[in-house]
């Protein structure tokens, strides 16, 4: 514990306006450290599709800034039940969501973009640095220096890279190159919703020949689709119109409501990717650079905790930050705290990502027993609680 209090950093440079960064910035800012936020967007626009948010990531939240889970209820969508059915419309299985009564948050479907608004709009506009690509930094034992693409460069005590899988950060602390593409590309837009196609508390999830798509409500009058499949050629479109038309042409023997949202959709809404992950690091710290959220732990979507784990990392960070008597110890902790959890968080979601575009079977009772305690260990993860730091009982050597 720090006997002062002081902070043990005052300037903090954080690399990417995604759900990461900007939770971080609150919450360091909120200790008093001058956080600033550096994105390599011209601006924030309508991108990015519909996201889960799991009791765990809202908890790490709402314990970062009381009050912003209600404002993002009112904007997402709270799902009551997933409705499993096949490419041509047939129900499979309807499970009612036991999330709130068992750990006092839903599922919550959101926007991206909505996340990202109302996550900056709990920051001084001035603290967000829009235009500044990150292109690399250098750092000596007294301070980081961040270089951006447009020129200019920012001194920090500390510099965190919280720019997504393909972090620019990570590429010069640690050089392990591009993604690991496990093999399905996805698209994925959001929409007004023009007709009630799905009821505003269920989501629905079709299965077709190696290939999947979701349907969520994102609230405010808008519907997500996320369309996925099994493919060797991870290679992008080249122009809006091409990703729309390939996506059509995948899906081309989907029912109907499916292919008229895809072609209902305005191409530059589409957002065309592959699906990637990485191995787990055994470090993320190194002298006054650290990483957070994608950029420290891409995983597949599978389990849906690539963003709640970047909440989870926020929160930690702050509290090392705070409690911890200089920035090594602060660094060395989050280090330990944060990596086995994401590890074990990432080798589950690529096993998750295999089992995607199996025919839905019965599992038998001990993986189901497996699953149901693996989800249990992820959901209950809880800021107020010391146990939150005890490991899962399998333990990952990474
Ligand atoms: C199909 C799909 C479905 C998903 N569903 C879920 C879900 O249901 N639940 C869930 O929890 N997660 C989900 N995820 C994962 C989730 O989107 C990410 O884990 C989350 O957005 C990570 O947040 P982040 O802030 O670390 O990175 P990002 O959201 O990637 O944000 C990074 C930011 O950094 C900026 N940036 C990048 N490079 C630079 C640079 N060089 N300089 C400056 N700025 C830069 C980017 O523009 C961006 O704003 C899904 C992902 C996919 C692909």
């Amino acid at each position: 514990m720090r006997e002062t209090s002081k902070p043990v950093v005052e300037k903090v440079a954080i690399i990417g306006a995604g759900p990461g960064g900007l939770a971080t910035a609150i919450a360091l800012r909120k200790q008093g450290i001058d956080a600033h936020v550096y994105e390599k967007a011209r601006e924030f626009c309508p991108v990015g599709a519909g996201l889960g948010l799991q009791p765990n990531g809202l908890r790490c939240l709402d314990a970062i800034k009381p009050g912003i889970v209600d404002t993002l209820k009112r904007s997402g969508c709270q799902v009551e039940r997933v409705t499993v059915k096949t490419s041509a419309g047939e129900t499979i299985r309807t499970n009612e969501s036991t999330m709130m009564e068992k750990y006092g948050h839903p599922l919550l479907i959101i926007w991206w973009w909505r996340l990202q608004q109302i996550l900056a709009s709990e920051l001084p506009s001035e603290v967000i640095h829009l235009n500044h690509r990150c292109i690399g930094f250098e750092q000596n034992e007294n301070n980081v220096v961040t270089h951006f693409d447009n020129g200019k460069t920012a001194q920090a005590d500390l510099l965190i890279g919280a720019d997504g899988v393909n972090s620019a950060v990570r590429q010069t602390l640690i050089g392990d190159g591009q993604p690991r593409y496990v093999g399905s590309m996805s698209w994925r837009a959001v929409l007004e919703r023009k007709y009630q196609l799905l009821p505003p508390d269920e989501v629905i999830l079709m299965k077709g020949e190696k290939s999947i798509v979701y349907l969520l409500n994102v609230g405010e009058g808008n519907i997500s689709w996320l369309a996925r499949k099994l493919l060797p050629d991870s290679s992008l479109s080249s122009t809006a119109a091409e990703a729309k038309s390939r996506v059509l042409q995948e899906f081309a023997n989907w029912m109907e409501p499916v292919r008229e949202l895809i072609a209902q959709t305005v191409p530059e809404r589409i957002l065309e990717g592959p699906i990637c992950d990485r191995l787990p690091l055994k470090q993320w710290s190194y002298g006054r650079v650290t990483l957070l959220g994608d950029a420290a732990h891409p995983m597949t979507p599978a389990a849906g905790q690539g963003a709640n784990t970047t909440f989870e990392d926020a929160y930690e960070l702050a509290e090392c930050l705070r409690n911890c008597p200089d920035l090594q110890t602060a660094l060395a902790n989050y280090d330990n705290r944060r990596i086995q959890r994401t590890a074990i968080i990432q080798s589950r979601s690529a096993e998750g990502e295999k089992r995607y575009y199996q025919p839905t079977q019965q599992t038998n009772q001990q993986s189901q027993q497996n699953f149901d305690e693996f989800r249990h260990w992820v959901y209950d993860y809880d800021p107020k609680s010391e146990s939150r730091l005890k490991p899962w009982k399998k333990t990952l050597t990474v």
